[in-house]
């Protein structure tokens, strides 16, 4: 099937999808209402249960592929032709808890729509992408009669706790990774409605420190011959991160490249601000110089030390006079293409070693290696030539979102891999209290994700060496 005379329907595909718009955000309720917390591993079979339905009734065949330890993989195919562009859609049917709850202006798991948005847990991180997705493919199945690529469709149980269990059944499935393109989750929109594309994501290796110097908390006037375990965490902790943000475990920046001309070009037309997150987050202070450029270079090109949270004895009202038994920390470091999680961590054991402190007990939570692919490749040109259909303008471009996701177990097999932009906004809440979607938001991706898939099918079939198929097709 060419490609060029299914690009000529698309404005028939756009007039349909907007008429079975309703049926998107009844179907979106429908499974928003499964409460899939991979975080207390609450109804993942349900979850995946819920997911073979959206997709059987838009018309992709689909089955449950078993992940030890860990919920089920849903995969679906929708095959066209061998000799067309494979397209991996990857999203996962778990979600973030729901607390605080009180916070929520309605029950999440009880969708509702208010004001031109859709609210409910799930709803656009990642839910939404994905039965936007399957509305999509149908509408281009139904006016064409087919589609201009294949399709698998990749929809995961515990992405929202760091995918543990993905790196093994992605050694035992390998080939289910590998196509010429992928999108992974989707990126959003800004407030006033501009789509974004990422073109990868960054890793992250979360860490708790512990330190024990007793075996009970004791009365503080023992501060005086006794050790206090939050000193020595914030002494450990000096070690790690210098005032200005830099990390100081040596050997923490290796394999880092330098920013490519092309991605800074797209910078340069990207019109976002992180001044912007003053007014957001009420903050003074941000970091990365006084140009919109430099801050912008600051928020895509920092790898980071952040401490997520640090507890140590008496919390409560009023005052306790005591000297606590032990503190600890909560520290994440977002990491950049050439960073490896697993050799990070290493470094950070033998530097907390040699600065002394080889006491401090180091659990690892969650790790994700970083990805990304060149905007130059097959999907990067599918998506801005998608962004030019539906919103007649280029997309916002970042080089990778600041967050992680499981971009590289695509990416290390060779298929290039992108966020097109997707169902939510900035404004989402994703993760907080009162997730939404505008609805208007979401009625132009999923016409986004049909464009991407018929501008795909054009791009991917030209010679490898213009699209980077080739390197998809690499064993
Ligand atoms: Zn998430």
């Amino acid at each position: 099937m060419a490609g060029e005379p299914m690009e000529g329907q698309r404005a028939e595909i756009f007039r349909r999808i907007d008429g079975r718009f309703q049926e998107f955000v009844d179907d979106l309720s429908a499974f928003a209402r499964v409460p899939t917390i991979s975080a207390v591993r609450q109804a993942e079979r349900e979850g995946a249960e819920a997911t073979l339905k959206v997709l059987a009734k838009y018309g992709v065949g689909s089955r449950l592929m078993e992940v030890p330890g860990g919920p089920p993989m849903v995969v679906g195919e929708v095959a066209s032709d061998p000799a067309l562009p494979t397209l991996i859609l990857y999203n996962h049917y778990d979600v973030q808890p729901v607390d605080p709850l009180a916070e929520w202006a309605h029950d999440p798991f009880d969708p509702v729509v208010r004001d031109g948005k859709l609210f409910a847990r799930g709803v656009s991180d990642t839910k939404g992408n994905a039965v936007a997705q399957a509305l999509a493919q149908a509408v281009i199945r139904e006016v064409a009669g087919g589609l201009p690529v294949n399709l698998r469709v990749m929809i995961e149980g515990e992405e929202e706790v760091g995918s543990p269990h993905l790196g093994a059944f992605a050694r035992k499935h390998p080939q289910l990774f590998r196509g010429d393109g992928a999108t992974i989750e989707a990126g959003g929109h800004t407030p006033d409605g501009l789509p974004e594309l990422y073109m990868g994501s960054k890793g992250i290796l979360y860490v708790e420190l512990r330190a024990r110097t007793a075996q009970v908390d004791q009365h503080s006037s023992l501060a005086a011959v006794l050790p206090n375990p939050a000193w020595r965490l914030l002494a450990a902790l000096r070690t790690i991160r210098d005032d200005r943000g830099r990390v100081l475990i040596p050997g923490f920046y290796d394999g880092i490249a330098r920013p490519t001309r092309e991605a800074l070009e797209w910078l340069r037309r990207n019109p976002f601000d992180p001044a912007t997150y003053r007014k957001t987050y009420g903050v003074t202070d941000v970091l990365g110089g006084d140009t919109r450029l430099g801050r912008l270079r600051a928020y895509c090109y920092n790898s980071t030390c952040n401490i997520d949270g640090l507890y140590a004895g008496y919390v409560g009202a009023g005052s306790k006079t005591i000297n606590p038994a032990h503190a600890f920390v909560k520290l994440d470091f977002r990491l950049l293409p050439g960073q490896r999680p697993r050799r990070i961590l290493a470094r950070l054991r033998a530097h907390l070693e040699e600065k002394g402190f080889g006491d401090l007990e180091v659990m690892v939570h969650s790790m994700f290696e970083p990805g990304a692919t060149s905007i130059s490749s097959g999907i990067g040109q599918a998506v801005l030539g998608a962004c030019q259909d539906v919103y007649g303008r280029e997309p916002a471009v970042f080089p990778w979102m600041g967050g992680s996701s499981s971009t590289w177990f695509y990416t290390s097999r060779g298929t290039p891999a992108a966020l097109p932009p997707g169902v939510g906004y900035s404004g989402s809440r994703i993760h907080a209290p009162n997730e939404h979607i505008r609805l208007d938001d979401a009625r132009r991706a999923i016409k986004a994700f049909a464009a991407l898939m018929l501008r795909f099918g054009a791009v991917a079939r030209r010679p490898a060496a213009a699209t980077g198929a080739q390197a998809a097709r690499r064993p």
